[in-house]
């Protein structure tokens, strides 16, 4: 059981090695070129994105030989060996990157003297020579390689009427080398394409190129191989010389070096990414930091070359964006309307405008609703006003229509009800008392004899008379009893809940009250008495208003008939 846990946790520690590279564990970064080359920045970068949360910022070391400038001197290599020594001698590296052929050969060289032991993995080797490696087991890595004949594929079916390719390097160091690789694709290469002629050019100054790329006929193109010296020694740059030189060319120049050349004046080309081939080199390191055998990590043939463009230069060289691979990146490509916004917005400019623009819609925002604000508080008193207005005429109309009600049911002379008032409302009278079964008495009153009034005291006297006994009755009767002027000197009265036996007593003492007014003012000679005759009924379950009428009609005549001044029940 104790024998099982140890194996166990040996087991585990193997494989928790063999899973994470250690932190404490260092990295010698070793550049064939100075730090300001971009291919080198980018190819920096690239490692230590890859080695960033494995291996401590500090951990990672990095050399620069500088070959460019101090390879003619023999003693440099010789000090930057000792400094080597010197630097590395108590704590040697866990392992070595080498970026680029100089360093890798420095390696194969020096490297079991000075770092006996150490794994070596290398990127950026252009040329490659496998017999350096001889039984060396501890080298691995990426081959760049170079992509010329790639490239010279692309520039056929870019442009395929293109009648002459010129490669262009130099006899130093790389150009060098991949002159001579190139003299070697040439031979096969033609014989596919005959009708192009392809040519290398790698010695000359560079007074002498500017003046035969200017020089160059039409359905020409240039492949940078590399250049980094004129035959002089003068010293030529991506960055600085290649836009003199691609300004002057009258043909497109491709190129295979990615970022170095791209935006420099080159149109295009099959392209490496130093950053790429720098991160995935590292990635490699690292599984060997983790224990993994490099025996078991074979070294790769050829870094990754995909199609990248410049659109300026092909526009100025009449290519079509359609001519070009479909996988394309496409650099100083015009924008479209979505990434133009995309930028926009992303940029500080972006943001500030979008905030201005937002504080621009909040105060129209509220300028607009004040303005309405306004406008509705003026609407709204404009209503009230109008409300108002409208209230006190409704008020008038009604005070009017209900002054005209009165008016249609007021009998002018004497002021009393009159008989469309009478009619209107004992019919009410009527269709409740069939319900409630309650006494209903009517009686028809009719002053005896008025034609001699009028005509010994004369019309107007007889308005008065109507007038004082329309008052005398109002007088005389009950809260709940009304008195219509029913038409001339005849008057109604009606009076609700009450039999026939108790109207009896009202009519009687309402006859008698009449005979005893005395009508007019001094001198008591001219008072005038009257009389009136009543003919009384009351309402019987089946009746109506026309019925009752008509028995106190005939009541009437009957007191009339028998002699006046007395009530009659009909
Ligand atoms: P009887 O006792 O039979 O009722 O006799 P009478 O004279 O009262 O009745 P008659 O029907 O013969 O005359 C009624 C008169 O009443 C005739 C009319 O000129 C008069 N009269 C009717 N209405 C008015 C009125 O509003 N003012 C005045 N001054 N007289 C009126
Ligand atoms: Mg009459
Ligand atoms: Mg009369």
């Amino acid at each position: 059981m104790f024998a099982k846990s140890w194996l166990l946790l040996f087991f585990l520690g193997f494989f928790s090695s063999w899973v994470n590279a250690e932190k404490s564990q260092t990295v010698l970064l070793l550049h064939s070129y100075h730090p300001q080359y971009v291919w080198t920045q980018k190819l920096t970068q690239g490692v230590q994105e890859a080695l960033d949360q494995h291996i401590q910022t500090e951990n990672l070391h990095i050399e620069f030989m500088d070959e460019r400038r101090y390879q003619i001197d023999p003693s440099i290599g010789q000090a930057f060996i000792a400094l080597l020594q010197r630097k590395y001698q108590h704590q040697q590296p866990d392992i070595i990157i080498t970026s680029d052929d100089h360093a890798y050969y420095f390696m194969q060289e020096q490297g079991e003297r000075l770092f006996p032991g150490v794994p070596v993995v290398f990127c950026g080797v252009n040329v490659f020579n496998p017999n350096t490696l001889n039984g060396k087991t501890n080298f691995t890595g990426i081959k760049e390689g170079m992509e010329i004949e790639g490239n010279l594929d692309l520039i056929m079916s870019v442009q395929p009427n293109t009648q002459r390719i010129v490669m262009l390097g130099d006899t130093t160091g790389l150009g060098l080398r991949m002159v001579q690789r190139a003299k070697h694709i040439k031979s096969r290469w033609v014989k596919q394409h005959q009708h192009v002629n392809l040519s290398i050019w790698d010695d000359f100054t560079l007074e002498e190129l500017y003046q035969r790329v200017a020089k160059l006929p039409a359905n020409t193109a240039l492949l940078m191989l590399a250049i980094h010296q004129d035959k002089n020694g003068q010293y030529f740059s991506f960055n600085n010389q290649l836009p003199i030189l691609s300004e002057r060319s009258s043909a497109p120049i491709y190129g295979m070096w990615g970022e170095i050349l791209l935006n420099y004046g080159v149109v295009g080309g099959m392209m490496n990414n130093p950053y790429q081939h720098g991160f995935q080199t590292a990635k490699i390191a690292l599984k060997v930091l983790s224990g993994e055998p490099i025996a078991l990590l074979p070294i790769q043939e050829k870094a990754q070359y995909t199609p990248q463009f410049d659109y300026a230069q092909m526009r100025r060289f009449d290519i079509d964006l359609q001519a070009i691979p479909d996988n394309s990146v496409v650099i100083n490509r015009p924008e479209g309307l979505p990434e133009k916004i995309q930028k926009w917005l992303k940029g500080d400019k972006g943001l500030v405008s979008m905030l201005l623009v937002v504080a621009i819609l909040v105060f129209i925002n509220v300028v607009l609703r004040r303005k309405n604000k306004d406008r509705w508080v003026k609407f709204k008193s404009r209503l009230q006003q109008r409300s108002h207005t409208l209230n006190k005429e409704n008020q008038v109309l009604q005070a009017t229509s209900r002054k005209m009600e009165k008016l249609a049911h007021t009998d002018d002379l004497t002021g009393l009800a009159n008989r469309r008032a009478g009619e209107s409302e004992i019919n009410a009278y009527i269709r409740r008392f069939r319900i409630d079964d309650q006494p209903l008495s009517l009686t028809l009153l009719d002053i005896d004899h008025f034609k001699r009034i009028n005509d010994t005291y004369g019309h107007p006297m007889g308005d008065a008379v109507l007038c004082a006994l329309g008052a005398a009755l109002t007088k005389l009767l009950r809260p709940g009893d009304r008195i219509y002027r029913w038409g001339g000197e005849e008057f109604l009265i009606s009076l609700p809940h009450t039999s026939v036996l108790d109207a009896r007593e009202v009519c009687e003492r309402i006859r008698q009250c009449v005979s005893d007014l005395v009508i007019g003012d001094s001198p008591p000679e001219s008072d005038i008495h009257i009389t009136v005759s009543l003919g009384l009924s009351d309402f019987q379950q089946g009746d109506t208003l026309e019925g009752i009428l008509l028995r106190c009609d005939e009541a009437l005549y009957v007191a009339k008939h028998n002699g006046r001044n007395q009530m009659v029940v009909g």
